[in-house]
């Protein structure tokens, strides 16, 4: 007879991890099943010699009153991990130009900058922030998205207001379409910042994000929300999600993977791999699914029903990433430009590079992590033989290390370390098929309610992480986690509420 619990979560990085322990604090049996011998996936680290990398993730959003990180440790009653605001959030350097537009975290700061910047665009920016303000209040009241079912849609009606029905007549258009509305479609140079910032969030430029999506993300860097460094290193956000599935009896178990879901005995029986590669088996009556979902026709046993599989199969191949990992001394690098910066960058693709702090804990005393990261498409990088990778490899870095060169003036003698992750890594790290990176994007015909659901029709099958509304980032992936319980619990007749750290202290007294 295989072991049994309640929920079997699978895949360890923040979604998975997220869900586990919001599970688990409702009092369920979780097991959390994760193929790496530690969690994190996306936003893990891993240590070379003195260095510890960041592997994907290195700044993180929803660290203020009311963001999803806080209102999730409030909840299990943990401390949020030590960070620091980021001011400026990033630094954006167009081609040939000689300064940055920085994203200052002072709103009216960024209102001057971007009045300096981008004469003219104040209608945009208006619009950008009426959007956001309905939009953000919405999110806030925790509404399901796409709806399903009666359940689904009770929540969303909840959440609905005069503004936000408004900003609702915006939901199929893009970012390059309030540009037009506004009268700045004609500014190529606002055009190529968005594209850049766009990207980032959303893996499409201005004309294929979703306007709802770019209005958010175009005012993440800025109070009242906000970007985090982390004290030490991503993996502390893992560790704390760790500590509350722990602290609530949930289980761990590392290096087990998932290789097959059989529906039966009332429930789900998940098979695998464990450590030593020793099969084993687990009966669970829900599954909550943080894997990419092209994943699911593979490991289900039975076929999807057809419209569903064929949703699926449909959607575009998400990015792929290819990041470089480097330590230089901390005087190679130019003084005041901040932890976050862009640079537009042709070949092999523009720059999104993260410094680590003095004393952050990734480097040595007068050293400095330094990581780039590029998307590209995945699959070109796999079915080459060896030595056409290892050029391909090669070229990349050297694309790379050329654009760290013009944006910090590092030399290639002035690296400590250097290495290069591409999508091939990326797959064996994350699990990821061709090591797609950052789920379906944000084009406005898979946004919102056009988007894949958390609810998915086979009975007691939850899904959750960056393919899910509302998307990719440990924000957004923690989110998806959170309607997906929301919903397991539901089905059971119970509501799953995340409290405040004062009624959890109140309650655990009284009990
Ligand atoms: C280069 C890069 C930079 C990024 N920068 C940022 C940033 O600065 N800020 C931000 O917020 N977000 C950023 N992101 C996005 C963010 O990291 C992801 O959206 C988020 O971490 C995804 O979490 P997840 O839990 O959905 O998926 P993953 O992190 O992919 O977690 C899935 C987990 O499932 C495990 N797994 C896979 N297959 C199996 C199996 N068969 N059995 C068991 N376990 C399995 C994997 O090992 C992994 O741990 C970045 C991503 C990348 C790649």
């Amino acid at each position: 007879m295989a072991e049994r619990c309640d929920v079997a979560v699978l895949g360890g990085g923040i979604a998975g991890l997220t869900a586990a322990a919001l599970l688990a604090t409702e009092g369920l049996e979780v097991v959390l099943l994760e193929a790496h011998s530690q969690s994190g996936g996306c936003a893990g680290t891993f240590r070379r010699g003195p260095y510890t990398f960041d592997v994907g993730a290195t700044q993180v959003a929803g660290f203020e009153p009311g963001g999803i990180h806080r209102r999730l440790m409030d909840h299990f009653a943990l401390a949020l991990p030590g960070a620091s605001p980021l001011d400026p959030g990033c630094s954006v350097w167009l081609a040939g130009e000689t300064a940055p537009i920085q994203l200052w975290r002072d709103p009216q700061r960024w209102a001057a900058e971007r009045r300096r910047q981008f004469p003219g665009s104040e209608p945009f920016w208006a619009l950008c922030a009426q959007l956001h303000r309905s939009s953000w209040a919405f999110a806030g009241r925790d509404p399901v998205l796409p709806p399903r079912n009666p359940w689904d849609w009770r929540q969303l009606l909840a959440a609905l207001d005069p503004g936000v029905i408004a900003s609702g007549l915006f939901t199929a258009a893009s970012v390059a379409d309030l540009l037009a509305l506004c009268g700045c479609g004609g500014d190529g140079r606002l055009r190529r910042f968005l594209d850049l910032q766009l990207r980032l969030y959303s893996q499409e430029p201005a004309a294929g994000t979703a306007a709802l999506y770019g209005a958010t993300v175009l005012a993440m860097a800025q109070e009242p929300l906000g970007l985090w460094h982390l004290q030490g290193s991503m993996q502390t956000l893992s560790a704390c999600l760790e500590q509350a599935l722990a602290q609530a009896g949930g289980q761990l178990r590392l290096r087990h993977r998932v290789q097959r879901l059989r529906r039966g005995g009332d429930g789900w029986l998940v098979q695998g791999t464990g450590p030593a590669q020793k099969p084993f088996q687990l009966q669970a009556d829900q599954l909550v699914c943080s894997l990419p979902p092209q994943l699911l026709p593979e490991l289900l046993a039975e076929p999807l029903p057809r419209g569903y599989g064929q949703r699926l199969e449909r959607f575009p191949d998400p990015s792929g990433a290819l990041v470089l990992y480097g330590a230089v001394e901390r005087d190679r690098l130019p003084a005041g430009l901040g932890l976050h910066a862009q640079l537009e960058w042709d070949d092999p693709g523009s720059l999104f590079v993260s410094l680590s702090a003095e004393g952050d804990g990734r480097a040595p005393v007068g050293q400095a992590t330094v990581i780039a990261s590029v998307f590209t498409p995945a699959r070109p990088w796999f079915g080459l033989e060896e030595s056409a990778y290892q050029r391909r490899k090669q070229r990349a870095l050297e694309g790379m290390q050329a654009g760290l060169r013009q944006l910090l003036g590092l030399a290639p003698a002035d690296y400590r370390h250097v290495e290069l992750a591409t999508p091939r890594g990326f797959a064996g790290w994350t699990g990821r098929p061709y090591g797609f990176v950052g789920g379906l994007g944000q084009h406005p015909s898979r946004f919102g309610p056009f988007g894949l659901a958390s609810r998915t029709p086979l009975p007691g099958l939850w899904l959750c992480g960056d393919a899910i509304h509302p998307g990719e980032g440990t924000a957004g992936v923690s989110l998806s986690a959170f309607t997906a319980c929301r919903q397991l619990r539901a089905a059971q007749g119970a509501e799953l509420r995340l409290r405040p750290a004062e009624t959890r202290a109140a309650a655990a007294g009284s009990g």
